[in-house]
């Protein structure tokens, strides 16, 4: 069965996209940590980040450095925190997180509870952001 990140890629279920390319895609993670918590995923479905083969996973990486530069455009952070865990979704994706502190990167915090009309706005922000730097 194909995974719900595949059922994002391919429209079957709504995301807060952010940037995508032929390899990659990138959408607002629904539980954040912080506003502009993203998750970037090969379309290729892979459960284990370290099962990708090198070129892709070089790629990915690459993929999420130039989106998180467009989340820091649009929100403001000492750092983007980039994580890897996979431990609830079983296809390979990063997690990047604005951060100020290192606290911010705990999953074990409260989650932000954002309306529709924030997801989009910011989603269309980083999207937007994303366009330019491309
Ligand atoms: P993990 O597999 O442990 O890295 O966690 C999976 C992450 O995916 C969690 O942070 C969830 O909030 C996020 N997530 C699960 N389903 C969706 C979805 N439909 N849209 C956006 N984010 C999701």
């Amino acid at each position: 069965m194909a995974s719900i990140f595949t059922r994002i890629v391919e429209g079957e279920i709504p995301s807060y996209k952010i940037a995508e390319n032929k390899d990659f895609y990138a959408f607002l993670d629904i539980n954040p940590l912080a506003k502009g918590h993203t998750l970037v995923i090969p379309k290729k479905e892979v459960d284990y980040i370290f099962d990708m083969e090198d070129p892709l996973y070089k790629e990915l990486f690459l993929f999420a450095k130039k989106v998180g530069k467009a989340i820091e455009t649009v929100i403001p952070c000492k750092r983007m925190g980039l994580i890897v865990f996979g431990l609830d979704v079983p296809h390979a994706h990063i997690h990047l997180i604005p951060i100020n502190k290192s606290s911010d990167m705990s999953f074990d915090s409260p989650k932000l509870s954002l309306k529709n009309e924030e997801f989009l706005e910011i989603a269309a922000k980083i999207n937007q952001a994303f366009k330019e730097s491309s």
